[in-house]
């Protein structure tokens, strides 16, 4: 049977009187690229966060890589790269300082000088290592969406948590991104990633889950739920 890396029941959280994710059952396949699809404003940032214990459930339960959260968080971050709605960093530290800066108050794994390698690595990996020495203020939108990735990426996680990673790239650091994440997975790492964009979840995704009001309408293999055109077919209830 497949291992369920991120496995949700009945996840709630409402906002007042509001649902942002509503009684959601989210199931995540170690190995898969699973990409959880909506429209502006339907609970996918809530879910992100959720998962990574920042935001607390209503209701509900959360698993992820086989541990309860939010009480077994600290045990479960270090195995995940995150990033949430666009990265925060340093604007007058330049783009290597700034991850060596993250590296220092992240789990530290290996020898300082191992650690610095991983730093010079990642940036090499997000196309990021011509320029990593200016000043993040300098960098486009782009440029500092790819930082983030990088910061994610720091402790080869076992799992990647992306909230709209390629928001702000244009369609070239897109191409590059998902190129990125398809090699990651392609060595074992189960990627997670929200989208507002159906042909992106289609060029990456093996696994889609569809939500729309905070509920989830649709999950499955990607091939499963292919029209005849190819395209994704996604039936939302009425309002
Ligand atoms: P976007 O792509 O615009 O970020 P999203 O799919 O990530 O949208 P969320 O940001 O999770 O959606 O928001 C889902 C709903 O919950 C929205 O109606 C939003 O206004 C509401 N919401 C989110 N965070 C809060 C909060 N802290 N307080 C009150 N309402 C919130």
């Amino acid at each position: 049977m497949t291992r369920l890396v991120i496995e949700t029941r009945g996840l709630t959280k409402r906002y007042g009187g509001r649902a942002a994710v509503d009684d959601v059952d989210l199931h995540v396949a170690e190995g898969a690229r699973y990409g959880f699809l909506g429209p502006n404003g339907s609970g996918k940032t809530t879910m992100v966060r959720m998962l990574l214990g920042l935001v607390y459930a209503t209701r509900g339960e959360i698993s992820v890589l086989g541990r309860p959260v939010p009480s077994r968080v600290a045990e479960v971050l270090p195995e995940i790269g995150a990033m949430v709605e666009g990265p925060a960093a340093y604007p007058h530290l330049s783009g290597r300082a700034n991850l060596a800066l993250l590296d220092a108050s992240g789990p530290r794994r290996g020898r300082a000088g191992r650690r610095r390698e991983r730093v010079e690595e990642v940036l090499e990996r997000v196309g990021l290592g011509a320029v990593d020495r200016r000043p993040v203020r300098t960098y486009s939108l782009g440029m500092r969406q790819r930082l983030g990735l990088a910061g994610a990426l720091l402790n080869r996680p076992r799992l990647l948590v992306l909230d709209e990673p390629t928001n702000g790239l244009d369609p070239h650091g897109i191409r590059e991104v998902r190129d990125l994440l398809v090699t990651l997975n392609a060595a074992g790492t189960t990627v997670f990633l929200s989208s507002h964009l159906l042909a992106e979840i289609e060029a990456l995704c093996t696994d889609v889950g569809v939500v729309d009001r905070g509920r989830l309408v649709l999950e499955d293999a990607l091939d499963a739920v292919r029209g005849p055109t190819g395209r994704l077919v996604v039936r939302t209830p009425d309002p």
